[in-house]
């Protein structure tokens, strides 16, 4: 107990010294401050990165591993907020986060911090598929190819301005069967990695959107079957795959819980299932840590730092012709 007291003493002067130091810099803080939801990030995981600068700004934007990080305002928290994520095969290691931003005035503020990765392992499984799928003949190459190209322009079409709000939920209630990043083996020959989540959803399961967004894709597709693709917006995508049915189409708005179409077991498919996916800047994160992110719930005020929009942003007319191919 002795030995203790001191210690226990010093943490209550540092915590006054901490509550006095909040309530002093409620407005702005005197430092840059930096948190990660959750704190700990790993490779294949979304998490929300929290900002807040010691002067008011009008305008943040940030970069990390090569990606660019949108954020938004919340007037709740008084912080700046923003999704990003890690991309599965990352090493372990600390990497910098740069945050440039814009004062009330204009003058631009920057700001560099290390952010620290920790190593996620992940399981393999064996599976068995028709073989088409492992080893597809000359005319399916030529589909899968083009189908590529097609995935590629419809990915390069997400909207410059947040369009999600709020938590992300899940398309169905169903038991998931498949994690995310299961390292799997189809036939005994093809190794893939996961980038989803499978859902044990029998066929006809009506399939909601998880948040806000705008249909970019409603249509059929080799590995995927019927694939739905939402766009929320600077470069985060959710896509459904191996519907049996669709229920929107492409181009239109929808929001969280609406229908997009009913579960099935089109593409390469081992039997009825959904699979989610979601995509952020090329990279694919595991939705099941999505779904459990606490989300800012208000409508946020976007940063309209200058140049804060996706880079790959497409016309429409490029969009129309790659979409016609088929
Ligand atoms: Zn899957």
């Amino acid at each position: 107990m002795r030995r203790l007291f001191p210690a226990a003493a010093l943490c209550a002067v540092l915590l006054l010294q901490c509550l006095s130091a909040a309530q002093e810099s409620k407005a702005v803080p005197t430092a840059w401050q930096v948190r990660t939801d959750p704190i700990t990030l790993v490779n294949g995981a979304p998490a929300v990165l929290y900002v807040t600068a010691p002067v008011a700004l009008r305008a943040l934007s940030g970069s990390w591993m090569g990606r660019k990080i949108f954020f938004a305002f919340d007037n709740a928290t008084s912080s700046w907020y923003a999704l990003f994520g890690v991309q599965l095969n990352a090493a372990p290691g600390k990497y910098p986060l740069t945050l440039e931003g814009r004062t009330d005035t204009g003058s631009p503020v920057s700001f560099q911090q290390d952010l620290e990765v920790a190593s996620q392992p992940y399981a393999s499984v064996e599976l068995k598929v028709q073989h088409k799928f492992t080893a597809p003949n000359r005319r399916l190459l030529k589909r899968i190819k083009k189908e590529e190209i097609l995935k590629h322009h419809v990915f390069a079409e997400s909207s410059a301005t947040q369009e999600w709000h709020g938590d992300f939920t899940a398309p169905v209630s169903e038991p998931i069967t498949e994690a995310f990043g299961i390292r799997r083996v189809f036939n005994g020959e093809l190794k893939t990695e996961h980038q989803g989540l499978d859902y044990h959803a029998a066929r006809g399961t009506r399939v909601v959107a998880a948040n806000s967004g705008t249909v970019l894709l409603a249509r059929r597709l080799f590995f995927e079957g019927n694939c739905v693709v939402v766009d929320h917006g600077q470069g985060l995508m959710t896509l459904y795959m191996h519907l049996s049915k669709f229920k929107v189409r492409k181009g239109q708005r929808v929001r969280r819980g609406q229908l997009l179409g009913l579960s099935g077991a089109t593409g390469r498919a081992t039997g009825p299932h959904l699979h989610l996916a979601v995509r952020w800047e090329g990279i694919y994160l595991d939705p099941a840590k999505l779904l459990k992110l606490d989300l800012p719930p208000s409508q946020a005020v976007h940063s309209a730092a200058a140049g804060a929009k996706p880079e790959a942003l497409k016309s429409g007319e490029a969009q129309d012709h790659a979409m016609s191919q088929d």
